[in-house]
């Protein structure tokens, strides 16, 4: 079902200082930079290999990005797995009762159709389904 890995997300308080780290020390290139009103951050990702990185700042205090470093610190907050289909792996993860943040994907930062699935159903770590 799964492909692959296509990015981790991380929670950063600071993008600028972060990317200092990524890109600065371990030479990470930047492939965007981009505001994502809807879900209230400022990402940036970054070629890693085969997979990326993507940078995650809130730039609102009210939302999820904001609340997960608020609660639980700067650090991964997600991975995201492609998927062929993501309707058709959404169906089924549901069906072997998985939770899932989305019911229905949604269009995400790069203009693929994503989805979340409920931590509580995954050992504690938020996994995306991205569909590319
Ligand atoms: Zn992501």
């Amino acid at each position: 079902m799964i492909k692959e890995l296509s990015h981790i997300g991380i929670a950063v308080k600071d993008l600028d200082e972060a990317l200092e780290i990524y890109e600065g020390v371990f030479g990470l290139e930047v492939e965007k930079i981009q505001i994502v009103e809807e879900q209230k951050v400022k990402i940036a990702f970054l070629h890693a290999g085969e997979t990326q990185i993507e940078l995650l700042e809130p730039t609102e205090e009210e939302g999820a990005v904001a609340r997960f470093i608020e609660k639980r610190g700067e650090g991964v907050h997600h991975l995201a797995f492609a998927v062929d289909d993501i309707e058709a792996a959404l169906q089924k993860i549901r069906d072997q009762g998985i939770a899932v943040v989305n019911e229905k994907p949604r269009i995400g930062a790069e203009g693929f159709k994503i989805a979340f699935l409920h931590p509580k159903s995954t050992k504690n770590v938020l996994v995306e389904l991205c569909e590319k």
